[in-house]
């Protein structure tokens, strides 16, 4: 167990203040030890990936951060109508969207360039690009905190939905992602729904790697791929959710901008998501806006980004005044993707 570990360098926002405790888990027997230890001495738990997700305070967290480094490389097994998967925790997302797509499989392809650890994905149901993870998830293999027990969760068990799951809702804090089973149908097209990817096909039928690599350079050019050395990659991705309001609300503001369409897609009975990225653009808020050394993306609006040297409670300043802006102008709160640490 290590002591007083600053976890800016552990994310990939780059700020934050020390982990009281900071235990490496590369096993079931690290991860059960790690978690009675943190019983015994009655301290929080933290459970962290690849850091992309996270808001750590400048004061740190004052329990046991787990960073999950379970990592034996994936388990293929080839079925008559699909291939699973097992995959650990710890294995790096993309090097495993990699993998899926180099063996010219479909289903997380338009998912690559996505940072962080296999582990993470299930918490937030990963999506871009029209996929998601819970259409090819199968079972979550997890430590239950409170009964100190390995379960198996089937897709249904895990309530997937837009950015949500079991996870980081109804159960947060209950269970530790140790493995994730993913299901990959044979004979199954690559997903095209981006208007992006099908323009960059021009009509043609890719191959899965084909749109692993256009994934990637879309991101890019974003800035949401995480490139060692360029200014935007001090981020953690998209900061806020698309907030899904009620057509009340859509209809008074698609009156208000009757000259331009407010970007918009359907979310089931009664209920619209509005594009959040739009909202911020529209309240005054462009790219490469900056507060002090926290500002946002000069690629994606969505994106806050470390300029360099940024505290926390920089990026915060900035997160508050975005979101206040929107609230302002629209009446529409933005929701903070990234959870918080401390
Ligand atoms: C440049 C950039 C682009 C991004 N693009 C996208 C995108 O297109 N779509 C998208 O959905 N997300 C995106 N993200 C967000 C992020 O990459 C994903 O949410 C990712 O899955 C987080 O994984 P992680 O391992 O980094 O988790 P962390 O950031 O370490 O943790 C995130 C949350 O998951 C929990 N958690 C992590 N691992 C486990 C585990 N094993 N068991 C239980 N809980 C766990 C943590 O406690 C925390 O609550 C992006 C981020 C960046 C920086």
């Amino acid at each position: 167990m290590e002591e007083n570990i600053p976890l800016a360098p552990l994310t990939t926002l780059c700020v934050g203040g020390p982990a009281r405790y900071l235990a490496r888990i590369a096993t079931r027997e690290d991860l059960l030890a790690a978690v009675d230890f943190a019983h015994d001495e009655e301290l929080p738990l933290f459970v962290l990936g690849g850091g992309s997700n996270v808001l750590a305070t400048d004061r740190g967290f004052p329990g046991v951060v787990l960073k999950m480094e379970m990592a034996e490389p994936p388990a293929f097994e080839d079925g008559p109508e699909a291939v699973t998967c097992r995959v650990a925790a710890g294995v790096d997302w993309d090097a495993f969207v990699l993998a899926v797509c180099e063996r010219g499989l479909t289903g997380v392809e338009c998912l690559a360039g996505i940072p962080g650890l296999v582990g993470g994905t299930p918490v937030q149901n990963v999506g871009a690009y029209g996929q998601e993870v819970a259409e090819t998830i199968v079972a979550v293999r997890a430590l239950d905190v409170e009964a100190m027990s390995f379960v198996s969760l089937s897709a249904a068990e895990c309530g997937f939905g837009y950015r949500k799951s079991i996870f980081n809702t109804t159960a947060r804090g209950r269970y530790i992602v140790t493995r994730v089973t993913f299901r990959f149908a044979k004979g199954r097209g690559v997903s095209l729904q981006y208007a992006e990817l099908q323009r960059h096909f021009e009509g043609r039928v890719p191959t899965p790697m084909e749109v692993y690599r256009a994934v990637r350079a879309i991101r890019h050019g974003k800035g949401m791929l995480l490139v060692e050395g360029e200014p935007d990659c001090r981020s953690a991705g998209s900061f806020f959710k698309n907030p899904v309001v009620t057509e009340a609300v859509f209809a008074a503001l698609a009156k208000e901008f009757a000259d331009s369409e407010v970007p918009h897609w359907d979310a089931g009975p009664g209920k619209v998501k509005l594009a959040a990225a739009w909202l911020v653009e529209q309240a005054g808020f462009h790219k490469g806006f900056a507060i002090g050394r926290a500002g946002i993306s000069s690629r994606h609006t969505l994106a806050l980004v470390n300029l360099g040297g940024a505290t926390a409670a920089e990026i915060a300043a900035l997160r508050d005044a975005v979101r206040g802006g929107v609230e302002g102008r629209f009446g529409v709160r933005l929701e903070q993707e990234p959870v918080g640490l401390g």
